[in-house]
């Protein structure tokens, strides 16, 4: 059994100072304007890139700025602190399409993509779910069929995270009939391939600066270097993809905890009731205190799980665990911190309502929190009971 060593490395405070820097001053102050706005400033995208924070653990070869997953995790932490909807930028277009380009693509399509991908002068969407398979991924219905030596892709992708923005969507087709994930393939397309449309989903609870995207596919012709990895590995692609994907949810989810009890802590001092600040009462000093455990328990599940892939180990299940409870958490951490602010939560002048709203799509994507315990259970009965 590996010793537990939870000290940061120099290079990793680093990452993390640097982090927490960036979004002291170029997110935080933003985030409110930018939720009521329903769009971050489209500018924190090269921004991001010019920080290193698109690259991070892709090979400096490929235009990357390298390092671990524990600074991938801290430094997603910060943002997630910050403002998810920029946090969800770098977990889709890093974590979910340039990591899984520089694992599973050709020489020619990381040549292609990655250098502008860690720059931030290209974004990235991840396009698997669609409007009528969402946890049930593998049976999705967009159809890829050759055409000489291109392929036809026909079909719609709904929810899809930066997919107004983005350059390239990592798109998952059916290419032959063989029903449920097996005949799943991944494409790499251009958003500006003639066939693609777009529409804004707006009206979200929460991410509501985030680019989400329904994508409408009709005759979008791509050639075969577009396949990314071996025909009919999509599902396998994208399940790996969403593995290491979890943890960056993970680690935003961190961020939004530890958000909220930075706040709740805050106002607690500041709050007077009963002639005294509200920090003196007990059942609030409970509320903080339960807030102050979430966020030691989903840091250190997180962590865990960042350790495990730095060291090349199983990490699949670790991941699904650290999802699952920081999201939960998030919520809990983030209702906890509206608790303490009584009725000035609920107006948006404050900012545990954002925090709330926010983290509630946490326990959704990436796999709901009943896909996650499916999985858990399934590693541990060895039954498979979606
Ligand atoms: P459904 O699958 O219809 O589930 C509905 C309910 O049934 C849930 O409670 C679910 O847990 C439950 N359920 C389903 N099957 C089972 C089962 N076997 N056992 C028990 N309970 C079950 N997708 C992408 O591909 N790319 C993105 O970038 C992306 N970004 C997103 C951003 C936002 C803001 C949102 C809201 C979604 C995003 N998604 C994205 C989609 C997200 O991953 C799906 O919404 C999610 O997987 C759930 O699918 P669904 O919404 O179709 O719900």
């Amino acid at each position: 059994m590996a010793a537990v060593d939870l000290e940061l490395s120099e290079e990793q405070t680093a990452v993390r100072r640097l982090a927490e820097d960036f979004v002291a001053r170029e997110v935080t102050p933003y985030a409110a304007a930018w939720d009521r706005a329903e769009e971050v400033d489209r500018a924190i995208v090269r921004k991001l890139g010019g920080v290193g924070f698109l690259g991070l653990t892709v090979s400096e070869e490929y235009g990357g700025s390298g390092g671990d997953h524990l600074s991938y995790c801290l430094v997603t932490e910060e943002l997630g602190r910050g403002d998810s909807s920029v946090r969800g930028i770098v977990s889709v277009s890093l974590g979910l399409v340039a990591k899984t380009v520089a694992a599973w693509g050709s020489e020619e399509q990381k040549r292609a993509w990655l250098p502008r991908l860690t720059a931030g002068e290209a974004l990235g969407c991840f396009g698997l779910t669609e409007p009528g398979t969402g946890s049930d991924a593998g049976s999705l219905a967009t159809r890829a069929v050759r055409d000489g030596g291109d392929w036809m892709i026909n079909g719609s992708k709904m929810f899809i995270t930066n997919g107004t923005w983005a350059d390239v969507v990592l798109l998952f087709a059916r290419t032959n009939d063989t029903p449920g994930p097996k005949g799943v393939s991944a494409f790499l397309v251009p958003t500006d391939t003639p066939g693609l449309t777009r529409r804004t989903i707006h009206g979200k609870l929460g991410l509501r600066g985030q680019a989400t995207a329904e994508l409408v596919l009709e005759g979008v012709r791509v050639p075969d270097r577009a396949l990314l990895g071996p025909e009919g590995k999509g599902f396998s692609i994208a399940m790996s993809a969403l593995a290491k994907g979890r943890m960056s949810v993970a680690a935003g989810c961190v961020g939004i905890a530890q958000a909220a009890l930075d706040a709740a802590v805050r106002y607690a001092g500041e709050r007077e009731q009963f002639g005294r600040s509200i920090a003196h009462h007990q059942l609030v000093q409970e509320l903080i205190s339960d807030i102050a455990v979430d966020v030691d328990a989903a840091r250190l599940l997180t962590w865990r799980v960042a350790d495990l892939v730095d060291r090349g180990e199983e990490f699949a299940t670790a991941a699904s665990k650290a999802k699952l409870y920081a999201s939960e958490a998030a919520v809990r951490c983030a209702s906890n911190a509206l608790q303490v602010y009584g009725g000035y939560g609920y107006i948006d002048e404050y900012p545990v309502g954002k925090l709330l709203r926010d983290a509630r799509v946490m326990t959704l994507y990436e796999g709901t929190s009943q896909i996650q315990k499916l999985i858990i259970g399934r590693a541990l009965t060895g039954v498979s009971a979606f």
